[in-house]
């Protein structure tokens, strides 16, 4: 099939650099083997689901040939059929593996069913007290086993990948394991977030059955420990992350945890994608979740979500005092910490809050206890509610994100497509999606958000003042919200970046 496809490459690239002429031929249909997980909607705990689900859409799109493969966990939410598919055995686990359909999508998902490893309830990661499953290291070094098995078509589909994409650390034996495999496709190691590295004690490497060769300090250790994360990045042919700021900040000791050197040393082979987001899950126009659609040119028809949400959540409905949203795991990346010491002096300025969220326990009850004073001002909902987060997004005028690090951050982008100013910290991808309020941003009309520097209560706080300011002055505030409206934050930039890195490996 040859294909013409019109992608804007805009050059994000940090030490690899692919064609800047954006007419883009896809001469051959490739088969790409997506490895994560999670998968939006099958489960899905932050923005690594979402990724993982809309990039592959996007790369149907583009004419490609996409498999998924995810663990099968019981909290998944199949829909439809799901058909046995095959079954090996690896190590004494008997696996079988299953295949369905990503809902609404074309996408076929290959789900890993091994139960003894897979078949616990809720989260995939953490227990309900927010411990990690003690197996964990058992459980995703056997799931990027049965991907590698899958990759080099050792289970007889038929189907061989040009392609692995690997996601995060729960993949990152995959490259690794490729490494060592004749004929083999090549590898793509996304990382969504440093910060989880799956680090496990030295003690489990033997139990995992992994070749030795791969066991050195150039290889899966990490200081005497075993590190997934290292298995992507050292073993992958391409490493990518998702913003191009966050690809530099990872090669700094504040972000790179003790891997800055090692990312540094691979940055030729090191690249800054943006994510897109699901343009058509996150559309004022047909969102099914909020009272009241919108587009750029019915502004107005905002309003009444506002007005709905207030009532939602029990604050006094109120048109003229601004509304600021939250909807984030709570956990200090997010820049909690910094919102709870800022909320006694927020409560005495003439705004809302309204915040979603679950994660640290103590967070969780810090947050209630401050709230549970200021009914009228602040309300904090400990619960993970997609169709709320949607209203949220709809009916907030202003919406927080001072995280203290945003490998790329997804809800930035959602408040910006709703009309909903971001105020967001000054890194990775909230730096590279939010235009700041200057008298120039103003004047040329890219002004979409509010953006301060410094990670500490201070700065924020001011920030909030200047959101304020702004918000008082409706012309501005309208502009700002058309600005950010108008901005394409769909899949087609960034899905043909991917495309173009696949076919320059
Ligand atoms: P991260 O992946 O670090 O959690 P992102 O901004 O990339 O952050 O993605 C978070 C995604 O998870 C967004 O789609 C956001 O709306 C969603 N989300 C987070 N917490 C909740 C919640 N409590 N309820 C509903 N959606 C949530």
């Amino acid at each position: 099939m040859v294909e013409q496809c019109n992608p804007t490459i805009s050059s994000h690239y940090i030490g690899l650099r692919l064609p800047s002429n954006p007419t883009y031929t896809v001469t051959n249909m490739k088969k790409i083997l997506f490895v994560s997980s999670e998968v939006y909607p099958l489960i899905k705990t932050g923005g690594l689901a979402d990724v993982c689900s809309s990039l592959p859409k996007a790369l149907v799109e583009l004419g490609q040939d996409i498999r998924v493969i995810i663990p099968k966990y019981p909290s998944l939410k199949t829909v439809g059929e799901v058909q046995f598919l095959c079954s090996l055995r690896i190590d004494n686990h008997l696996i079988n593996i299953f295949e369905t359909q990503i809902p609404d999508s074309p996408i076929i998902a290959w789900l890993v069913d091994c139960p003894d490893l897979f078949n616990l309830p809720g989260n995939p990661y953490v227990d309900e007290k927010g411990i990690p499953w003690v197996n964990n290291a058992e459980r995703f070094s056997l799931f990027c086993r049965v991907a590698v098995e899958v990759a080099m078509d050792k289970v007889n589909r038929g189907w061989k990948p040009d392609i692995v994409h690997c996601n995060d650390w729960q993949s990152g034996l995959v490259p690794a394991l490729l490494s060592l495999e004749k004929n083999r496709p090549k590898t793509i190691f996304t990382i969504h977030n440093m910060a989880y590295q799956g680090l496990f004690p030295v003690e489990v490497v033997r139990s995992l059955n992994l070749p030795g060769q791969l066991w050195n300090p150039n290889g899966l250790e990490f200081y005497g420990m075993l590190s997934f994360i290292k298995g992507g990045i050292v073993y992958a042919d391409r490493i990518t992350t998702v913003s191009p700021t966050y690809a530099l900040e990872i090669q700094t000791p504040e972000f790179g945890y003790g891997l800055e050197g090692l990312l540094a040393h691979r940055s030729e082979h090191l690249v800054g994608i943006i994510n897109g987001i699901d343009t058509n899950e996150w559309n004022s126009e047909i969102d099914p979740h909020i009272s009241q659609r919108y587009t750029v040119d019915s502004l107005p028809d905002k309003l009444p979500n506002k007005s709905e949400l207030q009532r939602r959540v029990n604050l006094p409905v109120n048109d003229q005092v601004p509304l600021f949203g939250l909807i984030s795991r709570l956990v200090e990346q997010k820049g909690i910490d910094m919102i709870i010491e800022c909320l006694p002096e927020m409560v005495e300025l003439p705004m809302q809050l309204v915040l979603l969220g679950n994660g640290d326990k103590d967070f969780e009850r810090q947050l209630q206890n401050i709230a549970s004073l200021y009914p009228d001002k602040i309300v904090i909902i400990i619960d993970y509610n997609e169709s709320l987060a949607h209203l949220i997004e709809a009916g907030s005028d202003v919406f927080l994100m001072p995280s203290r690090f945003e490998p790329c951050g997804l809800n930035q982008m959602y408040s910006q497509r709703y009309g909903t100013i971001p105020l967001v910290r000054k890194t990775g991808g909230l730096a590279d999606t939010v235009v700041d309020t200057l008298p120039d941003s103003i004047d040329n009309h890219s002004a979409t958000g509010i953006v301060f520097k410094e990670a500490n209560s201070g700065a924020l706080l001011e920030a909030i003042k200047r959101t304020l300011l702004l918000y008082s002055n409706h012309a501005t505030w309208q502009q700002m919200q058309t600005n950010a409206m108008n901005k394409d934050f769909s899949w087609r930039n960034s899905a043909a970046q991917y495309l173009a890195l696949y076919d320059n490996i």
